[in-house]
């Protein structure tokens, strides 16, 4: 039940179960969520809780906080793998969002050339032209869709007024391949409703857009570690082995983490 913030605007190196020795960088509030997701799963906890504040990070401070990190990196020899937008929400929300994935770039570029830029995205903002593009111009475009189903979407992720599974396809498929599709698999109950997007329905019906929109490889998951709710579980390995199967099948590479 208790949840998780990140403190800081630059984090880590952590080990990452999916994208290797992985420099976090958290574009939104240390001390508080800001997302236009309300995810029953989310690690860090609900969106908009009393307290929260919502003082954003500039583009400036993260600019000079990366780079003094990375330049402490490389006089230390520490293996790094991955520069990782994550944090405490969604991060193509934060207003200056472009410029900092253009700033990130320059200085990896500088300085840890070999090391991948990743952005963890929930995908509600592909329609706007400078969002798409930027998430374009990075190594690990890793965008959410968690159901096919829009009843299932509104359920597990409480995305914001305006949300369609239709635009987010459209946006993907606009890749052209060069992204990934992350989806986390959970089951339980949320107010009394059944919540299960690993069913043989849910995941027939998402089968259908991976075909659709041909990732480059799709990231499938499940809870690990403290959500808001006590009332979702897990889905079992073997089921997301199962589900990996299937993507397999269609010729695209996954990765599964337990
Ligand atoms: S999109 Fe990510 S940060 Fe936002 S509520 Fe969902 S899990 Fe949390």
């Amino acid at each position: 039940m208790p949840t998780f913030l990140f403190d800081e605007i630059i984090f880590g190196p952590v080990k990452s179960r999916r994208l290797g020795a992985s420099l976090g960088i958290n574009l939104l509030p240390v001390s508080g969520k800001f997302c236009n997701f309300n995810c029953i799963y989310c690690e860090c906890g609900w969106s908009g809780e009393s307290g929260q504040t919502t003082r954003l990070p500039s583009r400036e401070d993260i600019r000079i906080h990366l780079e003094k990190k990375l330049r402490e990196i490389v006089v230390e020899g520490a293996p790094l793998d991955m520069i990782t937008f994550a944090g405490n929400g969604e991060p193509t929300i934060h207003p200056e969002f472009t410029g900092i994935i253009e700033d990130t770039i320059d200085v990896r570029n500088r300085l840890v050339p070999s090391v991948k830029i990743a952005v963890l995205s929930n995908a509600s903002r592909l329609s706007r032209p400078e969002i798409f593009e930027s998430l374009g111009r990075i190594d690990k475009n890793i965008l959410k869709l968690d159901s096919a189903l829009e009843k299932t979407v509104n359920l597990i992720n409480q995305p914001p007024a305006g949300y369609s599974i239709e635009n987010v396809v459209e946006g993907m498929m606009r890749y052209k391949g060069r992204f990934i599709l992350q989806t986390l698999f959970v089951k339980g109950e949320f107010g009394g409703v059944v919540v299960d997007n690993s069913s043989d329905e849910e995941v027939a019906a998402w089968l259908e857009i991976v075909k659709n929109v041909m990732p480059e490889m799709v990231m499938i998951y499940t809870i690990a570690r403290d959500t808001p709710i006590d009332t979702i579980r897990k889905v079992e390995p073997e089921k997301l082995d199962t589900i990996a199967g299937e993507i397999r099948k269609l010729g695209i590479l996954v990765q599964v983490s337990y």
